[in-house]
């Protein structure tokens, strides 16, 4: 599972999941550059690091700011390979009809815009190397609808959508592209969510998410940068255009978090 000589973008590369995912690349042996719109985070994922990687101060929803960003990561390493589209944010638990139209904008600009223009803006750097492997990280709430967070669930079943589309449109350039879609797992996005339900009087949050787990407890952000890894990789040489559950067997049986 070498990724020696290859080059990876990350983006939400200095939060949970994505630094995971950047820690894994870069020991299976490549050289990485991180997105993301944190600066202190980048700063402490560079001292760590060191020259494995470069960083890369963007919003995934700027259109102008990315198409830089990659093409700067790409003059900065020579090429690049591999995307792994996972910035994401989640929303306040609200009733559809209560849900203001902001919050919902918003997630589903950093959630699907952004990696549409990671899609976009990396398809000319993959297929002048000759191809690569693009990793979106979606959610399990890619697969059903989950009462209260119809922006976070609307966003990671439209990204699915952007995989497949993807994956047939590039098959033809050697550019593989699929989803993980992890479970909970606990990283700050996951304790955010868990804070304002405690807020609005949910008792024993975490407790009921791993009720309805089978495996009893949550996904390990290590869990889900090796199957990032993996599908990075040439291991994975003939898997494109799919979502991949890492849930513990939740979405095996019963589905409601309540
Ligand atoms: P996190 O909050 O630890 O990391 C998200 C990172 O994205 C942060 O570093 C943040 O600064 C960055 N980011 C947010 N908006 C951005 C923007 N506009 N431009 C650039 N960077 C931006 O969260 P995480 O749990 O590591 O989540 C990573 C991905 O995994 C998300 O797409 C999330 O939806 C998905 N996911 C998380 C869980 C979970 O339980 N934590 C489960 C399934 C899927």
């Amino acid at each position: 599972m070498s990724l020696e000589g290859k080059v990876a973008i990350v983006t939400g590369g200095a939060g949970e999941i994505g630094a995971a995912a950047v820690r894994r690349l870069v020991a299976m042996g490549a050289r990485v550059a991180i997105f993301d719109r944190d600066p202190d985070a980048l700063k402490t994922m560079a001292a760590e690091l060191g020259d494995k990687v470069s960083t890369h101060t963007c919003d995934v929803t700027d259109e102008a700011g990315m198409k830089s960003a990659i093409d700067a990561a790409a003059a900065h390493h020579g090429r690049l390979d591999i995307g792994v589209l996972n910035a994401g944010i989640p929303h306040e638990r609200k009733p559809i009809q209560d849900l203001d139209m902001a919050v919902f904008d918003k997630v589903m600009a950093v959630n699907v815009r952004g990696v549409m223009l990671g899609l976009k803006y990396l398809f000319p750097h993959l297929k002048k190397v000759g191809g690569g492997s693009i990793v979106i990280t979606a959610s399990t709430e890619s697969l059903r609808g989950n009462e209260g967070i119809v922006g976070y669930t609307a966003s990671k079943h439209a990204v699915v959508g952007l995989c497949k589309t993807a994956a047939l449109e590039w098959a033809r350039h050697n550019i593989r592209v699929n989803c993980v879609n992890p479970g909970p797992c606990d990283t700050p996005l996951l304790r955010s969510v868990e804070e304002i339900m405690t807020k609005k009087g949910v008792a024993n949050v975490r407790e009921k998410s791993v009720a309805i787990i089978p495996m009893k407890r949550l996904a390990r952000t290590e869990e889900v940068a090796n199957f990032i890894g993996f599908l990075a990789s040439d291991q994975a040489s003939y898997s494109t255009g799919g979502t991949y559950l890492l849930d513990g067997g939740m979405l095996a049986g019963k589905q409601a978090l309540e």
